[in-house]
């Protein structure tokens, strides 16, 4: 798989699949994937869906213009809110990003990346949050992240925000295509980043764009590894 550096960034949609009802976008090799394990997980009482696929450049920055302007709540680690007032841009943009990519460096840009629910556990009109206490033993998708942790590996998957290394939240209902995502992650470099953060024009740039390694090493590389190659 050959990413260009449209595609790696989330600024082209030749890579991707759309599907209707339920609607969502992924790679064709990822949606592939993602198929056989729905069907598997059937078997165990789960219905897997896609809370979120692939992701495009442009929504990532609205993501990133609403927190910004603290339009948007931000939270620490423990899922608390951070008064935005109190925050220096340094801080605002590290407070960001624990949660939410850096326009061009989502890993949802490259179709291989799904934020999974279970349909089945969820009563009608249940709002989902995707936060940690719903993946949690005795929360709502407990049962789906045992799920995920005994079989997802065996469908290509693996998940690279289990733990806190520091860099982004820990996200148990991320997983990730390793076949398509590791040769993204190395075609993106910290070059390709600067250049499309450049172009954008984003809120913060100016504090932002002289940080873009140090933030690279920090939320982007720093991932926990598939159990297997
Ligand atoms: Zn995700």
């Amino acid at each position: 798989m050959i990413f260009s550096p449209q595609t790696l960034t989330g600024q082209s949609r030749e890579h991707i699949v759309q599907f209707q009802e339920p609607r969502f976008a992924l790679h064709p090799l990822a949606a592939k994937a993602f198929f056989e394990m729905q069907e598997e997980a059937r078997s165990a009482g789960i219905e897997l869906a896609v809370f979120s696929g692939f992701r495009d450049f442009d929504t990532q920055v609205r993501i990133w213009r609403l927190k910004a302007a603290g339009e948007r709540p931000l939270y620490n680690t423990q899922g608390q809110p951070i008064p935005y007032a109190s925050l220096s841009p340094e801080a605002l943009i590290h407070a960001i990003l624990r949660w939410s990519a850096l326009p061009g460096a989502s890993r949802h840009h490259w179709g291989s990346e799904i934020d999974l629910i279970d349909q089945r556990a969820m009563p009608p009109g249940y709002r989902v949050e995707l936060l940690p206490h719903e993946y949690a033993q005795g929360g709502i998708f407990g049962h789906l992240n045992t799920w995920i942790e005994q079989n997802a590996a065996r469908f290509g998957f693996f998940q690279p925000y289990k733990e806190d290394l520091g860099g982004v939240a820990p996200e148990p209902w991320h997983l990730s295509l390793k076949e398509l995502s590791i040769p993204a992650l190395k075609a993106l470099t910290p070059g390709l980043l600067q250049e499309t953060l450049q172009k954008a024009e984003l809120p913060l740039s100016e504090t932002l764009l002289p940080m873009v390694d140090l933030l690279y090493s920090r939320y982007v590389i720093n991932i926990c590894p598939p159990a297997t190659p």
